[in-house]
């Protein structure tokens, strides 16, 4: 699998390319589960060429995408997550920090709640992509939050800290293999393994969902009768992957694996009528998951008052 699109993504942002380098983030947006508050962080977006999806030609993707009457490009946004249950804060993933011009505003939003750094007493990723962990660690390589103990699947960190992985990779490749080994490095001390489905407080539960990489992990919030899902990559691009959730891209490690999972999760969230947040949903990025022929449709949740 070729990972050059990731790095041309990052490098056509970071060259202030494709995208203003002064993007207006949202404010953060709360949503009730029950008892359990969850609120989520813009951290900005990306814009993807249509050559990022792998099983269809760059003219089907681009036909799709120009159903929408949303602007040109295709372009998929990325959320971080706070999780407020009892005295616990928990972070669900970081965002992107420096990688690109167009991310890394996780940690301004969490502090516009008044919520610092040292407040946070766990964190989850739910993959260790650059995109949501890189804002995890500050300038230095170094945790911004040393208080928290960080839940990864124990696949995800064996995958990116595998010996040979680095010397196998092409150079667009080796940039996220690199990030997610500091990350790995730096939160050693901190971080703890799971490798089956387990709570990290009760109400908010790990649920592994390999596929976009091997250890790519949702949340369920669970209170009372209350359900939401934070699905975390499950779709990239929701103008396409809705309406065709068999279509796959570049970053996925097992792009067949990860399109069954994600339609197996569009199922059984149409089927329950589970509220879903996700890190590439358009902010404030949750809603509801709907039937729709051959495939879904997104529909966003309407405010709670
Ligand atoms: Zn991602």
């Amino acid at each position: 699998m070729s990972f050059d699109l990731v790095g041309q993504i990052a490098t056509s942002n970071l060259c202030g390319m494709s995208s203003e380098a002064n993007p207006r983030f949202p404010a953060p947006h709360t949503q009730f589960v029950g008892d359990i508050s969850v609120t989520v962080l813009n951290d900005g977006y990306f814009d993807f060429p249509f050559e990022l999806f792998l099983n269809n030609s760059p003219e089907e993707v681009r036909a799709l995408s120009e159903k929408s009457p949303q602007k040109l490009p295709m372009r998929g946004f990325l959320n971080s997550f706070l999780i407020e249950v009892g005295q616990e804060k928990i972070l669900v993933d970081g965002g992107g920090g420096s990688i690109s011009p167009t991310v890394g505003n996780s940690r301004n939003a969490l502090a516009s709640l008044g919520v610092t750094p040292q407040e946070i007493t766990k964190i989850v990723t739910t993959h260790l992509h650059a995109d949501h962990v890189a804002g995890l660690l500050d300038s230095a390589g170094e945790t911004v939050y040393p208080h928290a103990e960080v839940f990864t699947h124990a696949a995800e960190v064996a995958f990116w800290n595998d010996k040979g992985l680095m010397a196998r990779a092409d150079k667009e490749f080796q940039f996220y293999i690199g990030l997610a080994q500091s990350f790995s490095r730096a939160t050693a001390f901190q971080t703890t393994q799971f490798s089956a489905e387990q709570d990290v407080v009760p109400g908010v539960r790990l649920l592994p969902t390999p596929g976009h990489t091997p250890g790519h992990t949702m949340i369920l919030v669970s209170s009372g009768r209350d359900q939401l899902l934070i699905w975390g990559d499950i779709v990239h691009v929701a103008a396409i992957q809705f309406p065709q959730p068999d279509w796959h891209l570049d970053f996925d490690m097992d792009g067949e694996l990860g399109a069954a999972t994600r339609r197996r999760t569009m199922d059984r969230v149409a089927q329950d009528r589970i509220a879903i947040m996700g890190c590439h949903l358009p902010f404030p990025a949750v809603g509801y998951v709907v039937r729709d022929g051959s495939g879904f449709r997104f529909e966003p949740a309407f405010w709670e008052f």
